[in-house]
């Protein structure tokens, strides 16, 4: 059975911590989407990590970790990424690199950062790290797969024919250096030696181990928000962040997605530029006072490093994140985070052109919301690491449950610090 650990809303939920959870009792964890502009951040008894691409399930030896077809896979990073485990002292994780996963090139991250000087002050606020490049060049069928790089003059044709697109715009558009196919080549062939022993068959591997009965999560990264169809476009991501893609990204039959656990933290957080809406947004001391707070080490991207937009819970932007997720099952982080406030407020409206709503608008409507809060008791001490729900503070109890009606989707995890072990476990009241 296939279970997928996604996020309801702008991403880093905490997906990290659930998918390093559940991975203990399952079999086999893949990355289906994305690429290295987002971090998972996990903590257990090996350490502190950020992953960008290696699936959450490289902690267990048990676990087959697999990038999937559907990733913007940079070599580069990946490599780095896997020495960092072994210089922390993980062992070497087992891990198979889909064929069919497609090459993040060094033009990507170029023609990224190109374009982000080109827009200046209208830009999207990219990591550049290249993903939307990489995605155009998938749909416009000038991608490289991993298999390309076993076929050397099959890889040659195919760069050639990237970059005499690319190598355009560069020189006329950017005004800047052209590309060398030859010195393109080079770089590939030695990164395909540091890959080798992983890439293989995963779309076969996948569909056996599912006639095996095995268990495999599917670990997204960013969530609904950040879909380019179901998202706020167009300050969403290029790939597909929905449970849904799994399907495509990750090979799985569409009937073998069984579990769809939708995470969502007990207050709102989003990465992106300052452009972006974000209609509970808290600013000020407040705000700060929040992001200082807030995830294991205070609110800033794992990745980026850069100081994340914080809020109240949205639940309007939530329930729809669960639905457009097809959520079976809610987890609720960072519940700890919250227990320094006297009051705490919940968006559960957004009042847009005089009229309330708790339906999530299309953009042009987005950006024109304003919230409505609903202010509820906070609980006033610290609950981290606690492992009991039932002995869980009153008010914060009362919280999970109005935050439960308001989305429409059972919570059944609730989660009480970073570590692995600080989880809850609820009975949903729906
Ligand atoms: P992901 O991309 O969805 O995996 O999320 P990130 O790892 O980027 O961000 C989540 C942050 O919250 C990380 O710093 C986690 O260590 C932290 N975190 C996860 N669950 C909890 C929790 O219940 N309480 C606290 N205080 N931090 C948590």
């Amino acid at each position: 059975m296939v279970k997928a650990i996604v996020g309801a809303n702008w991403g880093d939920e905490g997906k990290g911590k659930i998918t390093d959870m559940l991975a203990e009792t399952s079999d086999v964890v893949i990355r289906y989407q994305g690429g290295a502009n987002a971090g998972h951040t996990i903590i257990n008894d090996q350490g502190r990590f950020a992953l960008h691409t290696l699936p959450s399930g490289v902690f267990y030896p048990h676990v087959t970790n697999i990038i999937g077809n559907g990733l913007a896979l940079d070599i580069r990073k990946l490599v780095d990424e896997l020495h960092s485990l072994t210089e922390q002292g993980v062992p070497a994780p087992n891990l198979i690199i889909s064929e069919r996963a497609q090459i993040l090139m060094p033009y990507h991250v170029l023609q990224d950062t190109y374009e982000e000087e080109r827009l200046g002050g209208k830009a999207f606020g990219s990591t550049k790290s290249g993903i939307a490049p990489f995605y155009s060049d998938k749909y416009a069928k000038i991608g490289v797969q991993v298999c390309d790089l076993f076929y050397e003059d099959r890889l040659r044709e195919r760069l050639e024919a990237a970059l005499s697109i690319k190598n355009v715009l560069f020189e006329h558009l950017y005004h800047k250096p052209a590309l060398n196919a030859d010195e393109l080549m080079e770089q590939l062939l030695a990164l395909r030696e540091e890959i080798r022993p992983y890439v293989g068959n995963a779309v076969g591997f996948v569909h056996k181990a599912l006639k095996e009965g095995k268990t495999v999560l599917l670990e997204g990264q960013l969530g609904s928000m950040k879909d380019p169809d179901l998202g706020i476009f167009p300050m969403t991501t290029s790939s597909h962040t929905l449970a849904g893609f799994g399907c495509v990204g990750a090979a799985v039959p569409p009937t073998a997605i069984e579990d769809v656990i939708c995470v969502t933290k007990a207050y709102s957080s989003s990465v992106g530029s300052h452009t972006e809406p974000f209609v509970s947004e808290l600013l000020g001391k407040e705000g700060d006072e929040l992001r200082r707070r807030g995830g294991d080490k205070g609110e800033f991207g794992a990745t980026t490093g850069r100081p994340r937009r914080v809020g109240w819970f949205d639940a309007v932007a939530t329930k729809y994140g669960c639905m457009v997720q097809g959520a079976t099952q809610v987890a609720l982080t960072c519940l700890d985070v919250l227990g320094y406030l006297d009051e705490i407020k919940v968006c559960t409206g957004y009042e847009i052109d005089g009229e309330v709503t708790d339906e999530f608008p299309v953009t042009p409507r987005l950006m024109r919301a304003k919230p409505v809060f609903t202010t509820l008791p906070g609980w006033k001490c610290d609950i981290r690491g606690c492992k009991d729900y039932d002995a869980l503070p009153q008010q914060a109890k009362d919280y999970v449950d109005f935050l439960e009606r308001h989305i429409q989707c059972p919570i059944t995890m609730v989660s009480s610090g970073p570590k692995r072990e600080e989880m809850t476990y609820r009975t949903s009241k729906l």
